[in-house]
Parts: structure tokens; C-alpha cells; sequence
């Protein structure tokens, strides 16, 4: 199996660019193999997310191809000494590039952040309406750690970008206070070291490290908490240890402080001392921006119809988005073809799991002017006349068909009309399709075909 990793490595060195083999996939080690299981040891957690949106695909099916093996698992290890192989690389490459002008007295080396993720900051987070708030307490709370916004609570869905707001408060602490302390954990980690400190007799060194050695506290996905009273109970002395030293508190969770069962009514209620702050799932235009923002970030080539395609085809999630789009670039970059429309959508054709229907509102919107012979502008046009308000309230009924966005959306869509006019409208057709009404339904099947067979 080695000589399979070997040589599906060798296969992705010619295929993808220098600095990306050398940055992400040179450092794995092969850690050997049980059954359907390969056993990568990798420098650090980021790693394996990193490779996972990125490569992982490719890679396993260049290995499946190999080894005639059919469903390949992989388990990732994180290896201090790897961490120390690629340090050093970086400190030779480091000196090896020009000296910085020096100020004449050696600064203190800045101190390293190191579980911070040095991608999530401020510069790189997109606002918009659906996480303005939470955004905005974010800023404040970095700006005056320990003040008005303490506790921060940012609660939101699975990948709408609180742990990227989290670990920008984090970098924005740092670049004013070079030394601030501060303490990123996910809750998980939090009870798993709660866990070996009392096993170990080592409450003390855990105490000191959480109560007096740390500025800031980010505690991440809170909601692991809820049940394990011990480390609940644990949290608790914690937080009113730091909030009474006005140090700043962040937690995010992915349910709001109230809805959270099994948590201490005590916690939840300090939880709500402070700033509370929700992420919704983002709007079209923010989609577009999140992926503009990504593909420039990652130096993807990018055309702006394709963003605008991505964007409409993943809805929900800005992680699966970021995915969607990251998978997109690497089969690109190994073709070796520019990303256009055309290959964006046969591309996710062949994602995994196969999307049902690769239909965007738009295509809905273009269908339906087709078939009645109307003008896109007066499809999102406020007019009522009947030859434009019945297509119009076709069109709506079929996206939410087919598409299920949401009322608020398609208002958007259709020319900024409100989420009750398009309810309305959905609710009308309906009606019409129930009573059989022959000519709605011959107008909606017929739009049906059209869409299906492009
Ligand atoms: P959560 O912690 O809420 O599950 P994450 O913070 O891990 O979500 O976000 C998932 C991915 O989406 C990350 O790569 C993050 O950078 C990205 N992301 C989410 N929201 C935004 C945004 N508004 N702008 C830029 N990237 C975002
Ligand atoms: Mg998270």
C-alpha cells in the first residue's frame, strides 16, 4: 500500500503547482495501513481539514485506481516531530530570504499564537446582513477585551463561519497586545484536559493555565458541554474566575443559550450577562462575495458567472461552499483547464453525493421568460397585468419546488418583493395545481422539460 501512497503522490507533484505540493502534501508522512484504513501523520489538526477540502478526493481515488481497493478510509496523526521538521524548514527559509531593516534594538520575537488558525481573521471574514451583528460584537469585543461585550456568545448553524470569527478576535487581540494571553479551545479539548488533569494530578497546573495565565478565553463549540456536569462544573469556577478579573470571554455555540438541554441553568444565564449574537445562513450576494473572497484568497482564476453558479448551487453551508469551490480549483489545476461554466457544472455533475438537479433560480427565472415569451425585467417588474403576474408566480412556486429556497430569497430575486407576496404567490399555485388547473399545469410541466433536458 505504501508504494500505492508513493506513487499517487508522484502523480499529484506533476499535477499540481510546486508550492502547493511542497506546502500541503510533501510534509505527510505515511504512517502504514490497517485493512481499508491509511494512516497519514500530519503536522497539525489544520492539516488534515486542509487536505480534506482540498485534495483528499483526488488523492483516494488516484490510490483506489492503484490498488483496486474500493472503499479506502483514512485516519489522521498528528506528529510533534513533523511540526519540528517543518519549523525548521521555515525558520531556513526565513533566513535565507533578506534581512529585515533591523530596529536598533532587537525586538522580542512576537509571541506565536500556535493554535490560533492563521487563516481566519477579520480581513478574510465577507459581512453581510445574515452575520453583521455578530461580526460587529466580534470588533468590539477585540477592541476592548474584558469591557462591554463580555461574554461574547455567538451562536449559529454547522459552517456559517463562528469559528472563523472566534479565531479572528484571537489575531485582532494579538496585533494590539503582542503579548496578551490567549487561550483558543474547542470544548471538546477543554474536557479532554480537564479529564487528564484529574487523572494525572495535575488540577493545579490546569487551573493556573485557564484561570490566571489567560487574557482572553475563546471557548469554541460550547455545546459539547452540555451533560458532562463535571466539566461543566469546572467551567463555571473558570468563567467566574476570568470574568471577575475582566478578562474577555468568547463562546460559540450551534444552539441558542436557552435552547441548550442538559446545560446548567447558571452557565446559560452568564452566558446572557453579556453581548449575544447570531450568524444566519448567508444571502445570495454574500455567497458570491464568500466565494470571490476564497478563489482570490486561494489565487483561483475565478469568472464571475461560475461564482455566481457556486454560490446559487450550495445554499446552506459557507464551509460546504468553500469545499464545493476548492474541490472545483484542484480537478481544474489537474485537467489542467480553465474553471468556465460549462466545466463547473460538469464537474459538481459528478460530485459526491450526486446533487439531485444542478438548477439555479436563474435558470428557473430564463425558463419560464422562454416558455411565455416575456422579458426577464418584467418577470422581477411589480407589474400585475395577468401576462406577467401568473409566469411570475410560476416561477416562484417552481423554485421552491425544486430549489427550496427560502421566501425571503426568492423576494430578493424577483426584484425585491416581500417573503409574504412570494408566499402568497406559492401558495396560489398550489391551490391551482391541486384544482387541476389545466393550463397551470401544462405550463409547469412544459417548464419542467425544458430545464430537465438542459
Ligand atoms: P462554524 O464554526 O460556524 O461551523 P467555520 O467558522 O468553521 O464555521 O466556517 C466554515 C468555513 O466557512 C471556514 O472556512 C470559514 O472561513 C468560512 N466562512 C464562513 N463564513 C464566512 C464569511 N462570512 N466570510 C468568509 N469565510 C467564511
Ligand atoms: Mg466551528
Amino acid at each position: 500500500m505504501q508504494e500505492h501512497w508513493q506513487s499517487a503522490l508522484t502523480d499529484m507533484r506533476s499535477r499540481l503547482s510546486a508550492e502547493n505540493f511542497e506546502t500541503w502534501l510533501a510534509p505527510i508522512g505515511w504512517g502504514g495501513c490497517d485493512g481499508h484504513k491509511l494512516r497519514l501523520r500530519i503536522p497539525n489538526k489544520f492539516y488534515a481539514d486542509w487536505i480534506r477540502t482540498h485534495y483528499l478526493d483526488i488523492l483516494l481515488t488516484l490510490i483506489r485506481d492503484k490498488s483496486g481497493m474500493r472503499d479506502l478510509d483514512v485516519s489522521w496523526e498528528v506528529d510533534e516531530q513533523l511540526a519540528e521538521e517543518l519549523t525548521k524548514m521555515e525558520v531556513r527559509t526565513r533566513e535565507s530570504a533578506p534581512p529585515p531593516t533591523m530596529p536598533p534594538k532587537a525586538a522580542e520575537p512576537p509571541r506565536v499564537a500556535a493554535n490560533l488558525n492563521p487563516r481566519y481573521r477579520f480581513e478574510s471574514f465577507v459581512v453581510g446582513p445574515s452575520n453583521q451583528l455578530a461580526h460587529a460584537a466580534s470588533i468590539a469585543a477585540a477592541s476592548s477585551p474584558g469591557a462591554r461585550y463580555n461574554p461574547l456568545f455567538i451562536y449559529g448553524g454547522v459552517g456559517l463561519g463562528k469559528t472563523h470569527l472566534v479565531n479572528a478576535i484571537g489575531h485582532r487581540v494579538l496585533e494590539a497586545k503582542p503579548n496578551a494571553r490567549i487561550l483558543y479551545v474547542s470544548a471538546e479539548r477543554f474536557t479532554n484536559e480537564f479529564i487528564a488533569a484529574l487523572q494525572n494530578h495535575k488540577m493545579d497546573e490546569f487551573r493556573d493555565m485557564y484561570r490566571t495565565q489567560c487574557d482572553v478565553l475563546l471557548m469554541d463549540d460550547i455545546q459539547f458541554l452540555a451533560g458532562r456536569d463535571q466539566t461543566m462544573e469546572e467551567f463555571f469556577h473558570t468563567f467566574n474566575a476570568l470574568y471577575h478579573s475582566d478578562k474577555q470571554i468568547v463562546v460559540s455555540s450551534d444552539v441558542y443559550p436557552q435552547q441548550m438541554k442538559e446545560m446548567e441553568e447558571r452557565l446559560i444565564s452568564r452566558f446572557q450577562w453579556g453581548m449575544v449574537a447570531d450568524i444566519q445562513a448567508p444571502e445570495l450576494d454574500t455567497r458570491v462575495a464568500i466565494v470571490k473572497k476564497k478563489a482570490e484568497q486561494e489565487h483561483i482564476d475565478l469568472p464571475d458567472e461560475v461564482a455566481h453558479f457556486l454560490a446559487e448551487t450550495v445554499q446552506s453551508n459557507v464551509r460546504e461552499l468553500e469545499g464545493t469551490l476548492l474541490r472545483l480549483a484542484v480537478k481544474a489545476e489537474l485537467l489542467k483547464q480553465p474553471i468556465e461554466l460549462a466545466f463547473a457544472r460538469e464537474a459538481l455533475r459528478g460530485t459526491n453525493p450526486p446533487r439531485e438537479s444542478l438548477t439555479t433560480v436563474d435558470d428557473i427565472q430564463r425558463a419560464v421568460c422562454e416558455y411565455f415569451n416575456i422579458r426577464m425585467s418584467d418577470l422581477k417588474s411589480h407589474r400585475r397585468h395577468r401576462s406577467v403576474a401568473q409566469p411570475r408566480m410560476i416561477a416562484m412556486y417552481m423554485c421552491r419546488q425544486r430549489l427550496n429556497t427560502s421566501y425571503t430569497e426568492l423576494g430578493d430575486r424577483f426584484g425585491g418583493k416581500d417573503h409574504t407576496t412570494v408566499m402568497s404567490a406559492v401558495r396560489k399555485i398550489e391551490g391551482r395545481i391541486l384544482s387541476r388547473d389545466a393550463e397551470v399545469l401544462a405550463s409547469v410541466q412544459a417548464i419542467e422539460h425544458r430545464l430537465n433536458r438542459s
